[in-house]
């Protein structure tokens, strides 16, 4: 078996391989998708990246060797074959190829774990089992393709809005909320734990002079429950802006959430079909619903909620029936948002705090962030929270914290939007929850 690739190098992906150039001599490279053996013909199809391509070797064209070797073939090997372009109306994209050289690059092993041609569908645990498998599925590479996107936007976004990209430590010696939801690690001979949120610090940037920071990166959170909507490792995509507040950074993220819907319509198309999926672009700025309507529609829908409750998920679900697409959420009351959201001015039992939804999804809290000590600290000592415990951070707030507000987005949750699907394990290469650590 040969290992090198020697002067093999692939020419055209399967998506350039049209009418146009036939008669070309072309050099393709990837997995052998299927393999049709009729005796006097032969057809193998290869797939790549973006698509697959017919092989056609009638036994009277081609030299009996490309025969031989098409017939050592096994499913998802990896080859290079090199062979002449020939127009083909019942081929699937117009064109065949006539092979002249085969080279198997890597043979793989069978049976397969999982059937990429998903002709037999697996559960979504046997999927992730074999995710590199998976992923060879058009379906599903299509949602990481769509994400890839997303994350190029929104920071097309930033830079173009002269938001500056920053990286924050995710070992952390405390908690950012005080909550109990922490992945404790040992750190040399200290307890430290893993980040479940850049807030602290990007707060701090903002005492640093940077005005308009974002960071994209992981967040983790020992949650226990096992939904359709939360992992112990996410990606946050996270802003805070200097001389804001919560109404102005509510429009930088509708402005970003439109701008990410509208590339994914103009750059995914392939992808969004692959999915059998159509998104729809709202028109305008997204609607509001202040919190005490919440309440009252909630109610109206026969789920029972008090004014002061965090929204349960069957409150989430009765307002999503009402609200078809992004919505924001806004007035929360101050006292079940953390210790850092802005109390109204005219109404103190409220925060300048929102949230914005798709359907019954969070996908985003924000707010006018209290830069004022004393206040922090107050509302710190309200939550049973320990100041001494947030030292590095409350310093900052001590020496000149310009007033700011910001917001953190799920990306996988934003992902789970542009795609259309119902599991937020969908839409990582390799999600961590409850039960799963591995691959
Ligand atoms: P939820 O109420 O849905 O559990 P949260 O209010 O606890 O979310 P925040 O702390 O506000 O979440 O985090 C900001 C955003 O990060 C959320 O709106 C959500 O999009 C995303 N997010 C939070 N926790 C998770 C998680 N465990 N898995 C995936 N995404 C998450
Ligand atoms: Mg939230």
């Amino acid at each position: 078996m040969e290992y090198s690739l020697g002067t093999l190098r692939r020419t055209h992906y399967s998506k350039d391989i049209s009418p146009e150039i036939a008669g070309e001599e072309i050099l393709l490279m990837g997995w052998v998708h299927e393999i049709r053996d009729l005796g006097g013909i032969i057809f193998v199809i290869i797939r790549d990246r973006d698509g697959l391509m017919q092989i056609t070797a009638p036994s009277k064209k081609v030299d009996p060797s490309i025969l031989e070797d098409l017939r050592a073939l096994r499913k998802e090997s990896v080859v290079a074959i090199k062979g002449t372009v020939q127009e083909a109306g019942k081929a699937p994209n117009g064109v065949e190829i006539i092979p002249a050289e085969i080279n198997i690059l890597n043979l793989s092993n069978q049976p397969l774990p999982l059937d990429p041609t998903e002709k037999v569908r697996a559960e979504i645990d046997t999927r992730l089992n074999s995710r590199f498998l998976d992923l060879r599925k058009a379906n599903v590479s299509s949602i990481f393709k769509i994400k890839a996107n997303m994350f190029k936007t929104i920071r097309e976004y930033f830079y173009e809005n002269e938001v500056i990209e920053i990286n924050t430590p995710k070992l952390v010696a405390s908690a950012t909320e005080g909550g109990t939801e922490l992945f404790p690690i040992t750190y040399f001979e200290k307890e430290a734990f893993l980040g479940q949120s850049p807030q602290l610090y990007k707060q701090m940037m903002m005492g640093a002079g940077f005005d308009k920071v974002f960071e994209i990166a992981q967040i983790f959170r020992a949650e226990e429950h096992d939904t359709l909507r939360h992992l112990n490792e996410a990606v946050s995509i996270d802003f805070e802006a200097s001389f804001m507040d919560d109404r102005d950074v509510l429009k930088i993220l509708d402005g970003m959430i439109t701008k990410v819907l509208q590339s994914t319509k103009e750059n995914c198309a392939a992808e969004l079909e692959a999915l059998n999926f159509t998104l729809d672009i709202p028109e305008g700025p997204f609607p509001e619903v202040t919190y005490d309507d919440a309440v009252d529609i909630i109610n109206s829908k026969g789920v029972d909620m008090e004014w002061g409750e965090d929204l349960s998920r069957e409150a989430e679900k009765a307002l999503g029936d009402i609200q078809d697409g992004f919505y924001f959420l806004t007035q929360w009351p101050l006292a079940i948002k953390p210790f850092y959201a802005m109390p109204d001015s005219e109404r103190p039992e409220i925060s300048c705090a929102f949230d914005l939804m798709y359907k019954n999804l969070e996908i985003s809290s924000g707010a006018t962030r209290v830069h004022q000590y004393d206040l922090l600290v107050k509302q710190m000592l309200e939550r049973d929270l320990n100041p001494d415990g947030f030292g590095a951070y409350l310093n900052a707030f001590k020496y000149g914290m310009a007033p700011h507000a910001g917001w953190g987005v799920g990306a996988d949750r934003l992902a789970m939007v542009l795609t259309g699907v119902e599991n937020i394990r969908e839409t990582v290469l390799f999600p961590r929850d409850r039960h799963r650590l591995t691959p």
